[in-house]
């Protein structure tokens, strides 16, 4: 792999579903998200007119190769740490939602100044779910509690239980549900930003491809508004939960290509305004 650009967006894929509550099929996602990628349907430029195809575009470090449990964490950390080690910026494509949790340690030891945007249907705060604290509808329970982040906002939310509204006041989460969203709020963050998107954000017309569909949704405009406007340094990303055995005509998997395409094209714009590069 070879860097032009410091902060150049680089694909990694993780192929993880064993920390799924309800259906696998998530460690299935990053190979049919990337064909939808380079599919010839298709071309490899941003709606800003970054061609990601250049050498100065979109990096990819393959998938990793994992296990089952904390030995899969630790590998995910590596991984990542590797990443941000040479100057890129991750953009992860799950698996569920489980991986997070490792991906934001390895990403909070090289920025420790972070902020969360999480797009999701659910909070995903349980303490424990089914007897497991590391389950993908508990990854932002555990990042908070080990403070890696200064701020947590979360956006699209439809699915909140007494318990994890507890633990979002307990964490000073920063919600915007959908009636906020509906009622005109949207979120303001600034300084290094970590985007976490869950494709059952989006309601299921847009992305039937999810293990748990909510109705009442966003739209992909909505979520590509946000990505194109939100203040702040994208440092890195995570497409989670894309579930291609539940999809209709590989439609969510090209929602998740667009989301890649328009999250690199945001890196390389905040990369390119980055002083002393020239540009
Ligand atoms: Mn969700
Ligand atoms: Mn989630």
């Amino acid at each position: 792999m070879q860097t032009s650009i410091p902060g150049q967006p680089c694909l990694i894929g993780i192929p993880y579903d064993a920390s799924s509550s309800f259906a696998r099929g998530a460690a299935l996602a990053p190979q049919v998200i990337r064909d939808s990628l380079h599919s010839p349907a298709g071309n490899m430029w941003t709606e800003r007119l970054f061609d990601l195809a250049t050498a100065d575009g979109l990096e990819d470090a393959g998938d990793v190769m994992l296990g089952d449990g904390e030995p899969a964490r630790e590998t995910i950390r590596n991984r990542i740490t590797d990443v941000l080690a040479k100057n890129l910026r991750p953009i992860v494509l799950g698996g569920d939602h489980s991986i997070t949790f490792p991906v934001v340690q390895a990403v909070h030891a090289a920025h420790p100044d972070l902020t969360i945007l999480h797009f999701d249907a659910h909070p995903d705060l349980y303490d424990e779910l089914d007897g497991d604290r590391y389950s993908h509808a508990c990854p932002f329970a555990r990042i908070m509690e080990r403070h890696l982040a200064n701020r947590l906002v979360q956006v699209g939310i439809r699915c909140m239980t007494g318990h994890q509204a507890e633990q979002a006041a307990q964490f000073g989460v920063e919600i915007i549900d959908m009636h906020a969203w509906a009622a005109g709020t949207r979120p303001v963050v600034g300084g290094d930003v970590y985007l976490s998107l869950d494709l059952d954000a989006l309601d299921p017309a847009y992305a039937p491809g999810v293990s748990h569909r909510e109705p009442g949704g966003l739209s992909v405009r909505d979520i590509l508004g946000v990505i194109d406007t939100c203040g702040g340094t994208l440092v890195g990303a995570d497409i989670v939960e894309y579930n291609p055995d539940r999809d209709v005509m590989d439609v969510t998997a090209r929602v998740a290509a667009k989301f890649i395409k328009e999250v690199a094209g945001r890196m390389l714009r905040d990369s390119h305004s980055i002083p002393g590069l020239g540009t």
